[in-house]
């Protein structure tokens, strides 16, 4: 799951990208006037809103985009056959092989060179895939929703903010692990370097920077949280939320979250691709499915739509405003649950209860059971010796457990930890423990918390 914060201010030029989005603004002021009003729209003004929204893009994806033209015709099909989003089962999933095997047909051909602009995402999925966003109107729409998801919280241009994301800035040689940017308001600060030698000098500097919010990856977040409440550092007085995206948020680093910083944490679920876009409300922790934005389907194991609350099903999402390379109906590999609704804020948006986040992030046992890793409960005790932990699974049913351990670390912690384990994974999984001294990072500064290397689709391992 990478979002928003990620894209628009990369390590290198962050404020060249920001200030980018410049010539767009009209592009954002539209975006954003659209959803100060639509906020207020019933159910029914929404649905109809996606019907014309999606006829819109399905006549150009036909007129314009060949790979959809051949899609069509192989079924026999014109987009007039398509009125709703309930009709969209008659037009095939687009997995990230699909993306990737036709990109160059997947390009609308009423578009400018100049307009296309490459962008890449794989990660956590293990499948790279690159596709275009529309050159500064792609990302001048996405601030404008995420500016409004944010405006739940009270954020305002200008607010000063900590970026605890995958940065890596300053060195230790100086000592200084944070950049200034975004004309000062923003705090750029390394998620490669904290450490417990060196997170008394963060927090000091937070402090001094006094920031309204703190936007991190939550599993950037949980390494300062913890180090607070062990050193029992107070909150920071001035932050009124921890915005947090780009992972899924396990409900135990939320808890971890909201006592070390004593605030809200606001947490958001989207992608890249930029085909579902959901954040929590004012007065709920369910993620609000912008119907603006793109239309949701849950579908389940049997390839079905799943139509229930509360059952699991793989978030499938076709963007409603990216008309430079549509994406329809694309497989993102997240798996969420939907809520009922209407949430008592009074918007009418569909809800996720939940994002149980990337198949990846599923344990495989001995006869192909999928583990959440949001069932692990990292909040008892079990683990209160561990520095640090990190699963990784190259086969089903064994999985190996790095552990960096604290001074007071003994053979009784290994057992309890062991046997607490087996309860969890029903004795399906055989669990081995390796003693490390560090856990390394990705690419993009994240801890995994699992490393999956079992290729996993939908419900099941693929090969
Ligand atoms: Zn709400």
């Amino acid at each position: 799951m990478i979002r928003l914060g990620e894209r628009i201010c990369n390590r290198e030029s962050f404020t060249t990208k920001a200030l980018g989005i410049l010539p767009s603004i009209s592009t954002y002021m539209k975006t954003y006037a659209l959803l100060r009003r639509s906020r207020r729209w019933s159910r029914e003004e929404h649905v109809a809103y996606q019907a014309e929204a999606l006829s819109r893009l399905l006549d150009h994806a036909y007129e314009n985009v060949p790979y959809y033209r051949r899609i069509f015709d192989d079924r026999g099909l014109v987009p007039g056959d398509i009125r709703t989003p309930a009709d969209l089962h008659l037009l095939p999933p687009l997995s990230r092989e699909d993306l990737q095997a036709n990109l160059p047909d997947l390009r609308a051909r009423n578009y400018p060179e100049s307009a296309f602009e490459y962008v890449t995402t794989g990660g956590s999925t293990g499948i790279p895939v690159g596709f275009y966003y529309e050159k500064g109107a792609s990302r001048a729409r996405e601030w404008a929703f995420m500016k409004t998801q944010w405006d739940r919280v009270g954020y305002r241009f200008g607010d000063r903010c900590i970026v605890l994301r995958g940065y890596i800035v300053g060195s230790s040689r100086d000592a200084i692990y944070w950049n200034k940017t975004l004309f000062g308001r923003w705090l750029l600060m390394s998620a490669h370097h904290m450490t417990e030698a060196t997170l008394p000098a963060y927090i000091c500097e937070i402090r001094r920077f006094r920031p309204r919010f703190i936007q991190a990856y939550p599993s950037t977040a949980a390494v300062l949280a913890r180090y607070m409440i062990e050193h029992e550092v107070a909150p920071f007085p001035t932050v009124k939320a921890i915005l947090c995206g780009s992972e899924n948020l396990y409900p135990w680093q939320r808890d971890l979250l909201a006592e070390a910083f004593g605030c809200r944490v606001f947490s958001w679920y989207g992608n890249s691709e930029q085909t579902v876009l959901a954040g929590e409300c004012e007065e709920s922790t369910h993620y609000h499915i912008f119907p603006e934005y793109g239309v949701v389907e849950l579908i389940g194991r049997d390839g079905q739509p799943v139509e229930d609350p509360g059952v699991l099903g793989e978030v499938v999402a076709t963007n409603l405003t990216n008309y430079i390379c549509p994406l329809i109906r694309y497989r993102t590999m997240d798996l969420a649950m939907a809520a009922a609704g209407p949430c008592t804020c009074g918007r009418h948006y569909p809800l996720l209860e939940r994002v149980e986040g990337r198949l990846q992030d599923f344990i495989v046992t001995n006869n192909h059971r999928l583990i959440s890793m949001t069932a692990v409960n990292m909040h008892s005790d079990v683990f209160d010796n561990v520095v640090q932990l990190q699963f990784c699974q190259e086969k089903a049913g064994e999985v190996l457990l790095r552990v960096i351990k604290k001074p007071g670390y003994n053979d009784r912690d290994t057992r309890y930890i062991l046997e607490e384990l087996d309860k969890k994974f029903g004795g399906d999984v055989d669990v081995t423990i390796h003693f490390v001294t560090e856990i390394r990072r990705t690419r993009r500064g994240k801890y995994q918390f699992l490393v999956q290397k079992l290729p996993l689709d939908r419900w099941g391992i693929s090969v």
